[in-house]
């Protein structure tokens, strides 16, 4: 099929002034920009956001994305199942997903209709690729009648042979509601998170709750010692740790959950500083979030997210090539619906099971 092509007009000098004055008032500039580095940016983001409406697109941004990307031109920003969730809501007949490839997957699992762009296609993930779905078959046949409970950072091939998917945020609350009916689930492939998981709720590992040996190359390697430290250096120092750190890191924070649920506590506590151990792009989130708050940096950047930038974005939306279009087969994109839609039953409080 012939791609369309949509080319965007150059802006002129007094549109890229404006647009990086736009950009200075985003908070770019509390992330250290200067006017060389928000004048290049501002061409490009004139242009996305031009492009946008002339596409019927909207552009969804995972918390780890750029800041420019975040700030500059997306329309949705958050975790992989809320922007899920807000592409479904659109209008929209095209969606931009800046991201990784399982999240541009399950977008368009959730919105078949609509034409998903992924800028970056080489973009995978540590933990999505630790596990297939020939070993999710291999799986169900060791542990048989036990529910396969499968975080979202997976293939579409791997949700389409699960019973339910599960998000940082829900996963309690889901395995709590399974565990009434089931003695053993089997949660992949997050071993960080199921050994989290488990001793949040007390129990076995290897017997009522047996896990894969999956990671993500971000938050496995932060230390759980240095935090000691930090605490002695900025007394009162609240300590945030994403649900996929390690079990010793996850013993010594203050609060841990997914990434909304971090920002959501930040929101809501008054403490002289906070250290948010996850990916980068939450931190420099935070900071343009919550100007008024200090921010401690302890962070890892993850090479599959920033691997789009906005040149690639602005490609995405003119020429897409045939990679960066998200293609599901139907038969799997059915299969796959059916766990992503039990985790929304699952996770809505008036659900009874
Ligand atoms: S931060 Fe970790 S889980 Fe998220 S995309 Fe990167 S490697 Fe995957």
């Amino acid at each position: 099929m012939a791609v369309k092509e949509t080319r965007a007009p150059e802006p002129t000098a007094e549109e890229i002034s404006a647009e990086a004055e736009r950009l200075y008032g985003k908070g770019l500039a509390d992330l250290g920009w200067r006017d060389p580095e928000l004048e290049r940016a501002a061409r490009l983001t004139w242009k996305i956001n031009r492009l946008k409406t002339a596409r019927s697109a909207v552009i969804a941004a995972h918390v780890y994305q750029r800041a420019e990307i975040i700030l500059g031109v997306a329309d949705f920003v958050g975790d992989s199942y809320k922007l899920a969730k807000m592409c479904a809501e659109s209008d929209a007949k095209r969606v931009v997903f800046c991201g990784v490839r399982f999240m541009a997957e399950t977008a368009k699992v959730l919105n078949p209709e609509k034409e998903v762009l992924l800028p970056a296609p080489e973009a995978g993930c540590s933990l999505s690729e630790s596990i297939t779905a020939a070993q999710v078959r291999a799986l169900k046949l060791k542990h048989p009648g036990a529910p396969v409970v499968t975080y979202i950072n997976t293939s579409v091939e791997v949700k389409a042979e699960s019973d339910v998917v599960v998000t940082s945020a829900n996963a309690p609350k889901i395995l709590r509601r399974l565990y009434v009916r089931h003695p053993k689930i089997v949660f992949i492939p997050d071993a960080m998170m199921g050994k989290n998981l488990a001793y949040e709720l007390g129990k076995k590992l290897g017997e009522e709750l047996v896990i894969w040996d999956g990671s993500c190359i971000v938050h496995d390697h932060f230390d759980s010692t240095s935090v000691e430290f930090y605490r002695k250096m900025y007394p009162g120092v609240k300590i945030l740790a994403h649900f996929e750190c390690t079990p010793g890191l996850v013993s010594v924070a203050d609060f841990i959950g997914g990434t909304g649920d971090m920002m959501q506590w930040v929101a809501d506590h008054k403490a002289p500083s906070y250290m948010l151990i996850t990916e980068c792009g939450l931190g420099d989130l935070a900071r343009t979030r919550f100007p008024g708050k200090v921010f401690v940096p302890m962070c890892r950047l993850c090479p599959y997210m920033k691997a789009t930038d906005l040149s690639r974005v602005l490609r995405a939306l003119e020429r897409p090539t045939a990679s960066q279009r998200i293609e599901v087969p139907a038969a799997v994109r059915e299969r796959a619906r059916r766990p992503i839609k039990r985790m929304f039953e699952l996770a809505d409080d008036t659900c009874a099971s």
